[in-house]
């Protein structure tokens, strides 16, 4: 009989492998007591470990020290038994283990390690649980088996990528911690220097610069399981710390970079969970102007359809100007805005309740108002704005909307980003509420096209929607400029705001699972680039002096990406939150409810330091703040 992977002095087996025909031999089992029942003479456990539950059998009259063990233990039990393995009689095999037809019969069992009550239970999955008490005790609630099959397919999803990479000629490499600021766009985490007292590292809030001094240095194709560290506020799916793949490839273009991101995505989803298809390979690409005006969003669920759709054509007269006799529409489609709808299939029928509900939501999202349209089974349109627009032209917006009888149109009048982002936000809402999500299918698409830079009027200078490092399309570098002509003097008017990035995000389901550029690789370019988002030439020697240099001895062109693995788990885990297929997640206030942490440090820790609090701001964790 081959031995077990699992074999130690402690076990033949673990509690998962034993099957019918392994009926007769002896073997040694250890782990956890997942329940007990107590039948006078005979005491049932479910013997629980990683890999499964066996059932040990002690029978008082077969095996009376092995009874008198059995009956002092109780629930998370550590105990090793020794018994035969013997097939289940004929109708109580348990169909829904994989151990379920055979039983071991103890002949000895011993407690290794008894254990308190836990605070909650381990073996009942769908127990609710205050989630404060599972980050506290999350060594308790990672036996539990949801937890420990999410580890494990994050284990999974992490071995993939490995392979798919290794197999590609991706050199995996690891870079420091302890570095200088790189900035992504958050606040930095800072550690104090003993040595060089009055210095600080920060903690990267990503690899982007040292991948690309690897590219400078000739690995051609890097990647890494990085753990990146940001102080943001903290939301579902962001964590003070976190891990990216993170990977960088040198002479590529877009589209080089894509398809190798792109096979190997289809290559890792299809190992890690290849019970879940795949809605659309290769992958959709849609320019940002188009996911924005599609879908009023940059990381569109492409699900299910329900796209954006602009009614001003239908509202203006013979001249072009709108005369649709409603003032909203007229009055935003005078002032440049928008007038677009979205079409909420069956729900012609919505109640006044609803309607205000879904009004109430709008607002909440910036809208000044929702306007409806619905159409009545017997294909008319009713709404209260059907009276100033005629039943005619109500029956063409709702033919332009595409709307069929039972259907209710919601129109938004607004600016154009304000009309897309509530029709965005209400198309994510309906496609949840009226089931026309498919849970089960992977949906991947590539965002393309973003623009370079958006203007920062408080700081005067132009803000990288991405990554400061991010390349401009070669047929907009001449727009790299001020338009009065100094570098170092952006304004709101600069050519550059209409510079388009060689940027592409990846969006999975309606999340943002990564991002990626093709960069700057030349140094004057770089400069410029960093110019305009308000670095002085002093401050661009002081923060990016390393990079700077490295273009000056030959720098290959060279773009890559970062995927969120946190993120990409919880996906594939359909979980809304990364905490839960983290090990050991924080909570909102970024506190390690398990360990304490942050905590205050000891008087000789900061004496080394230099180092004095001088105030502050905001209250210390507490047991008993808010986790999510
Ligand atoms: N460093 C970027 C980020 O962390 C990703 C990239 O451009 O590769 O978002």
């Amino acid at each position: 009989m081959p031995t077990s992977l699992f074999a130690s002095p402690y076990r033949t087996h673990s509690c998962g492998e034993l099957r019918a025909s392994d009926a007769g031999i002896e073997a040694r089992l250890s782990g956890w007591v997942h329940r007990r029942r107590d039948q006078g003479g005979l005491i049932f456990i479910d013997l629980r470990d990683r890999h499964g539950i066996t059932q040990i059998v002690v029978d008082k009259a077969d095996a009376p020290q092995a009874h008198e063990q059995a009956s002092r233990v109780r629930t998370e039990f550590v105990v090793t038994v020794v018994g035969v393995v013997a097939k289940r009689l004929e109708g109580t095999e348990n169909r829904r283990l994989a151990t379920g037809e055979v039983e071991v019969q103890a002949t000895s069992l011993e407690i290794l390690n008894e254990a308190k009550t836990p605070p909650f239970y381990i073996n009942e999955p769908d127990a609710p649980i205050d989630e404060a008490l599972r980050l506290k005790y999350r060594y308790l609630d990672l036996r539990r088996e949801p937890m420990a099959q999410r580890l494990l397919l994050r284990s999974k999803l992490v071995h993939a990528i490995r392979d798919a990479h290794h197999r590609a000629g991706f050199v995996e490499i690891e870079t420091p911690d302890l570095i200088k600021a790189t900035p992504e766009g958050a606040r930095d985490f800072l550690v104090p220097s003993r040595l060089q007292p009055g210095n600080v590292y920060a903690l990267p809030q990503s690899p982007q610069q040292l991948k690309q001094l690897l590219m400078v240095a000739g690995v051609d194709r890097y990647f890494q399981i990085a753990r990146c560290f940001r102080d943001e506020d903290l939301r579902g799916d962001r964590q003070p710390e976190f891990t990216q793949l993170d990977l960088e490839m040198s002479f590529v273009d877009e589209d080089a970079v894509m398809a190798f991101v792109e096979s190997m995505i289809v290559e890792v989803s299809k190992a890690t969970v290849p019970e879940r298809p795949l809605l659309t390979v290769p992958f959709p690409r849609l320019t940002y102007a188009e996911a924005m005006d599609r879908y009023g969003s940059d990381k569109p669920d492409l699900r299910f359809g329900m796209e954006l759709v602009n009614l001003a054509p239908e509202l203006a007269g013979a001249d072009g100007k709108a005369a649709s006799g409603f003032r909203v529409f007229d009055d935003a489609l005078a002032g440049g805005g928008s007038v677009k709808a979205i079409v909420a299939p069956g729900l012609g029928g919505a109640s006044r309740r609803e309607i205000d509900d879904l009004t109430e939501a709008a607002r909440g999202y910036g809208a000044r108002g929702l306007a409806h349209l619905a159409v009545e089974a017997e294909g008319s349109v009713k709404g209260p704005i059907v009276k100033f627009l005629g039943d005619d032209l109500a029956e063409q917006l709702v033919a332009a909307a595409g709307a069929s009888t039972g259907d209710l149109v919601l129109i938004v009048a607004d600016t154009e980003k304000v009309a897309n982002d509530v029709l965005g936000r209400l198309r994510m809402d309906l496609g949840a509420r009226l089931g026309l999500v498919d849970e089960n299918v992977l949906s991947y698409a590539w965002i393309t096209r973003f623009p370079m830079y958006e203007w920062d009027a408080e700081n005067e200078r132009w803000h990288a929607t991405h990554n400061p490092f991010s390349g401009v399309l070669p047929e907009d570098e001449q727009l790299l400029v001020t338009a009065d002509g100094d570098p170092y003097r952006p304004s709101p008017r600069d050519p550059a705001g209409k510079a388009r990035a060689m940027q592409y995000d990846i969006v999975l389901n309606g999340w943002e699972l990564g991002g990626g550029s093709v960069r700057i690789w030349r140094r004057d370019l770089l400069e410029r680039s960093f110019a305009l988002q308000g670095q002085s030439a002093e401050a661009m020697r002081e923060k990016f002096g390393a990079i700077l240099d490295a273009f000056d001895y030959g720098a290959p062109p060279h773009g890559g990406i970062a995927l969120g693995i946190d993120r990409w788990a919880a996906l594939f885990a359909k979980q809304t939150n990364i905490r839960e297929v983290m090990a050991f997640p924080k909570t909102q206030s970024g506190g390690d409810l398990m360990l304490e942490a942050p905590s205050a440090p000891e008087p000789e820790q900061l004496a080394e330091l230099g180092l004095r609090f001088v105030g502050v701001k905001g209250a210390a964790t507490s047991p008993s703040e808010p986790v999510g």
